[in-house]
């Protein structure tokens, strides 16, 4: 026989649970239970559309057996059992289940948080044992196979005995050392808290032999004697987390679910817990998460609710049951209507689906607009991890969605110096205010700066500052709230002047309009105009954008992946402060000396570039126009 080397990624796995620190060794028994419960489970669906399984369905079940002497534990389960390419496949890599890449990813090292953030699965045995032995008969076969594996050398597969199908795990536990005592793993009380403790939910009996003492009938004044009882007991209750009402559910109980089912190390941010009866019958238990799964922002992550028809679980990730918009949210529905072997393609179309879909997105909005009001921190804790995702719900599918989330927005506004939603705007608006101002940049700190927010500020009206990509697309396609628009104060349509106002700018332009035409022709293609302005205060220049693409917009567009092909070109309008002394020394300069006035242009197109945070195009011919400029007598 020879001995086969695990995948690498195994082996590190590997070691670090023979070597762990780790204080929890006990989860290796809940992670043995939820394999033999969904062997069992396998195995019962199978059971329903296949007569020969041959096992009622209150025959499924999983046994633990202690060996005090032998320091043996045993799991066995009459579920789907492993074939030899199974054992091999299943048990020798653990490079499929994505805890590792995760831990790559981020460059942890830490060993005790692989451990706490995922289940690591069967590779937990070897916290709590040297010598780990699996017997498996698959179902539909007659040949069985062991498994052995004494640690992180390796292991072997070889042909054994075993006359009914299922699977045998077990577990030489190790010796006891100067700080871990190994020995309650042969403990049968603990061997039973520790099921409640973390499996009592499992639908499946789990059940163990209990030898308890009784005393013997004796004669008076003679010593009491006692005799050992042995039974076999169920440890487990059986019934679901979801199943039991809910004010006999403590909050930690439902986060330890929460953490176990979702491979979450925090604890959830909300946890939505209902029935209904009625038209749709069913429990839904859903959860908020803190922050985002490794994966979450990633083409790999599924979203979906797993779905169960009568406690049995149908469907592990149920996408039609969650919007895209709520694609955060974990968690389980177990409907009494719903038919057992239902395929995914009539579920699509089925009645009773739809109509659960639109509870919970009703409940999920509900509990969000809860939050927002009630726990406004807690609402930012959760929007920094989600909240870009309800930005996209807004604006997908043409906007279908945006009324049902624009009161879950939230921005950073300039005035408040905090986020405030788009109603909360609207409330502190001046009278004469009748826009939504807004900005996009980098950080909040490089939008204050831009020269255009002056003139806003001044007549004392507030900016939303946004920083994500997808903040402008999103409020583009909102269009309006509560009847006003949003206008972005880099657009060039900007307009906060009097009608008077209005009147002398026009016709400031209209005077220079050939002095204007000469500097746009000398700064060249980049933009599509030159025009004085009153909206700056104490800046000379500025850049905005006519048609509706802004600079960010712009970045945000040409960053998509295949843009290279096809750039989007934000069309720039170079603006120029009307009071500010520039104004009058062009003039000059265009009745004088146009050359220098053709380099002015340049210059001044180039700073308005460096303020709006794009970066001029060309900075050697900036900064030679600079020096020049400088050693000019
Ligand atoms: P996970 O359960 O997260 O997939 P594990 O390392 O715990 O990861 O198990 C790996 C795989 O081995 C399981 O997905 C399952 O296919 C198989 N397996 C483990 N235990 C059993 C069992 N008792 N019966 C049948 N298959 C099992």
């Amino acid at each position: 026989m020879r001995t086969k080397q695990f995948k690498s990624e195994s082996k590190k796995l590997m070691d670090m649970m023979i070597n762990s620190i780790y204080t929890h060794k006990e989860i290796f028994l809940r992670e043995l239970i939820s394999n033999a419960s969904d062997a069992l489970d396998k195995l019962y669906f199978k059971s329903l559309t296949d007569d020969n399984v041959g096992i009622a369905p209150d025959e499924f079940e999983i046994r633990i057996e202690i060996d005090k002497e032998n320091r043996i534990l045993r799991v066995i389960d009459n579920g789907c059992g492993m074939t030899e390419e199974e054992l091999d496949k299943n048990l020798g890599t653990i490079a499929k289940s994505g805890s590792f890449n995760f831990k790559q990813e981020n460059g942890k090292t830490d060993d005790v948080d692989i451990i706490g953030q995922f289940g690591v699965g069967f590779y937990s045995a070897f916290m709590v044992s040297d010598d780990v032995t699996v017997e498996s008969r698959a179902y539909g076969s007659n040949e069985a196979f062991r498994w052995n594996s004494k640690g992180a050398d390796g292991y072997t597969v070889s042909a054994c005995d075993k006359q009914t199908v299922g699977t045998v795990v077990t577990l030489k536990i190790k010796p006891n050392t100067d700080d871990e005592n190994y020995d309650e793993f042969l403990d049968q009380y603990r061997i039973s808290a520790l099921v409640k403790k973390y499996s009592d939910y499992i639908r499946h009996p789990i059940k163990m032999e209990f030898t308890t003492k009784e005393p013997v009938e004796t004669k008076e004044g003679e010593k009491p004697e006692y005799r050992d009882v042995t039974e076999l007991r169920t440890l487990n209750s059986m019934i679901p987390i979801w199943k039991k009402p809910k004010n006999e559910i403590t909050s930690e109980e439902y986060n330890n679910f929460y953490k176990e089912k979702f491979y979450d190390y925090n604890d959830p941010i909300r946890v939505i817990h209902y029935k209904t009866e009625g038209s749709a019958t069913y429990n839904a238990l859903l959860y908020i998460p803190k922050q985002p799964a490794f994966d979450y922002y990633t083409k790999e992550f599924e979203k979906g609710l797993q779905l169960y028809s009568k406690g049995v679980l149908i469907m592990d990730k149920c996408a039609d049951l969650l919007p895209d918009y709520f694609s955060f949210v974990k968690g389980l529905v177990d409907s009494e209507d719903l038919s057992l072997n239902i395929s995914r393609e009539t579920l699509q179309h089925d009645g009773q689906l739809k109509l659960i879909a639109k509870t919970i997105e009703k409940k999920i909005k509900g509990e969000l607009e809860k939050m927002l009001k009630d726990d406004r921190e807690a609402y930012e804790e959760f929007f920094k991890s989600f909240g870009i995702q309800l930005k996209f719900g807004v604006y997908n599918d043409y906007g279908m969605h945006k009324d049902t989330l624009k009161d879950l927005l939230i921005f950073r506004s300039s005035d408040q110096k905090k986020l405030i939603t788009l109603k909360e705007y609207v409330d502190a608006m001046k009278e004469s205010q009748e826009n939504i101002y807004y900005a996009s940049g980098e950080t909040y700190e490089k939008i204050e700066m831009l020269p255009q927010t002056d003139a806003v500020k001044d007549k004392g009206y507030d900016i939303l500052l946004l920083t994500e990509n997808v903040d402008e697309f999103a409020l583009m396609m909102l269009g309006e709230y509560d009847g006003k628009k949003f206008v972005n104060i880099c657009d060039d349509k900007l307009q906060l002047d009097s009608e008077e106002e209005k009147k002398t700018l026009e016709s400031e332009n209209e005077n220079s309009k050939e002095m204007l035409n000469f500097m746009k022709e000398s700064i060249g293609e980049d933009i599509a105009s030159v025009r004085f302005t009153n909206k700056l205060k104490k800046h000379p220049v500025c850049l905005t954008s006519e048609g509706g693409i802004s600079l960010e917009m712009e970045k945000t567009l040409n960053s998509m992946p295949g843009a290279a092909d096809n750039k989007v070109k934000a069309k720039l309008v170079l603006e120029i402060n009307a009071q500010h002394d520039i104004a009058q020394k062009l003039k000059t300069l265009y009745e004088q000396d146009k050359d220098t006035l053709s380099k002015y242009a340049k210059l001044l197109y180039g700073e308005a570039c460096i303020i709006s945070g794009a970066g001029v195009s060309d900075p050697i011919e900036h900064s030679n126009l600079v020096c020049e400029l400088m050693t000019k007598q």
